[in-house]
């Protein structure tokens, strides 16, 4: 059991925390946000994720894991290890913005015992864990990161049954006291370098992030050319050396990871005198998705959207998690207002403000009342439990868009125009 300390309560944070402290250690989360603080010690989870609300109430009780705005409180906890979970977002050339965590790392190195271990799990372009140990003028503490790979949605899964973990330390014995941490998870683990660790998470995000765009580019294709794009997934995920993973056509991706990540990345590689151009390829590839859906949705509307009334199910970037980020389905709507359309969304979990033209709909048959065109943009399998007959009764035009290809064949009698992404309207 050690002491730990997590700083940044956000996605990460959270999940690490409440990991951390269900793997037997003493954690302390902090964060600046009081508000968010104050939910977290009422056992109120600050974001969407199965399991969480039971694990905070668990590991508040047992005095395992608590939370505190004041830096005072964590310093007087002496960790021997403290976490680095704040947000490295894009700044406005494309690369990461590191003013947050250089800011956090800092006010953090004045508080901390000697020998203690800072371990950045945020996001951070290779060099960065170097200049932050620079920054501050303490020998007697150590710098590691530890990349984090969870998936919003499966994020407290994903911490307890990782796919790998990675730790990365010029020193060999910081990097065996950070993996000591995890001795109970039972998975692939992986010691490296500083810089290779920081890497290691940008490639994997924008890996992950080019399969997408190929696939979606593909999907395209087998409309145009009239394959059947599920045969054609299907046929190219048999082969080993590909797999079936990650081979889901859809409006795009986003979330809080893949754009600024392999905008990063790009910029990153321009400042080594490297190119990355699969990686910008799949960026402006996503661009063209984003396009081609609001495209869709026009041509659905009797090719104009002035004044035509969308209904829209999903605005969460996945389903099972609250989080708009970079949500594919809000630049969606945002080109589909920009063409004059009206918006009814709704989302089981997530919640955008109102705007000109955008109203959020209390439920999912409540937001296709009138509607000219009903869109799928969040892969939530209970959309795919509402009534058809439900839906058409009450839209204008019986028009629907699959751009997440969740619904079953049986709604197909019940529209006059039925289509899912990748195939041609029938
Ligand atoms: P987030 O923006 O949701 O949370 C960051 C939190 O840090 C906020 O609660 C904020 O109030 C807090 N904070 C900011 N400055 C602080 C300071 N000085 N002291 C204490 N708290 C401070 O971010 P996130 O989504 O959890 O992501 C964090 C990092 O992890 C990013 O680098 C991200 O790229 C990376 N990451 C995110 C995910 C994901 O799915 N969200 C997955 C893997 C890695």
């Amino acid at each position: 059991m050690k002491r730990i300390g997590v700083i940044g309560l956000g996605y990460v944070g959270l999940t690490t925390s409440v990991g951390l402290a269900q793997l037997g250690h003493k954690v302390i989360g902090y964060d600046l946000d009081a508000s968010k603080v104050e939910s977290l010690l009422a056992a109120k989870p600050t974001i969407h994720e199965e399991g969480l609300e039971n694990a905070l109430s668990k590991l508040l009780e047992s005095h395992d894991l608590r939370f505190t705005n004041h830096i005072e409180e964590l310093q007087s906890f002496e960790p021997e290890f403290v976490f680095i979970c704040v947000g490295t977002p894009q700044d406005a050339s494309g690369a990461a913005d590191l003013t947050i965590i250089n800011s956090a790392a800092q006010e953090v190195a004045l508080i901390l015992p000697a020998g203690a271990i800072m371990i950045v799990k945020s996001t951070v372009p290779v060099g960065t864990c170097q200049k932050i140990t620079k920054s501050f003028n303490r020998s007697d503490i150590f710098v590691a990161s530890n990349p984090e790979f969870l998936r919003e949605g499966t994020a407290i899964k994903d911490f307890m049954e990782p796919d790998r973990i990675v730790v990365g330390s010029n020193s060999s014995e910081v990097s065996k006291k950070v993996m000591s941490l995890y001795d109970s998870i039972d998975s692939p683990k992986l010691e490296t370098n500083l810089e290779s660790a920081e890497l290691i998470k940008y490639a994997a995000n924008a890996y992950l992030a080019m399969r997408l765009s190929f696939t979606n580019d593909i999907a395209n294709l087998a409309e145009a050319t009239k394959a059947n794009v599920d045969q054609v997934l299907l046929g190219m995920g048999l082969d080993k050396r590909i797999g079936n993973s990650f081979l889901k056509p859809g409006p795009g991706w986003g979330g809080s990871c893949f754009p600024k990540d392999t905008s990063a990345l790009v910029s990153m590689a321009k400042g080594y005198d490297s190119a990355l151009p699969l990686v910008e390829s799949a960026i402006s590839s996503n661009e063209a998705a984003f396009k081609r859906s609001v495209d869709v949705i026009e041509s659905l509307a009797e090719g104009q959207l002035m004044n035509k009334t969308i209904a829209i199910w999903g605005v969460a970037f996945k389903a099972n998690t609250d989080d708009t980020r970079d949500s594919p389905a809000l630049r969606i709507i945002d080109l589909l207002l920009k063409r004059g359309a009206k918006i009814r969304a709704f989302d089981p979990i997530a919640r955008v403000p109102e705007a000109a033209g955008l109203s959020m709909a209390s439920s999912a048959i409540e937001a296709t009342k009138g509607a000219d065109v009903l869109a799928i943009l969040t892969e939530w399998p209970e959309f795919s439990m509402v009534s058809p007959e439900q839906v058409v009764a009450g839209m204008k035009n019986s028009v629907v868009y699959d751009a997440r290809r969740i619904l079953p064949e049986s709604w197909r009698p019940h529209f006059s125009v039925f289509k899912a992404l990748g195939e041609a309207s029938k």
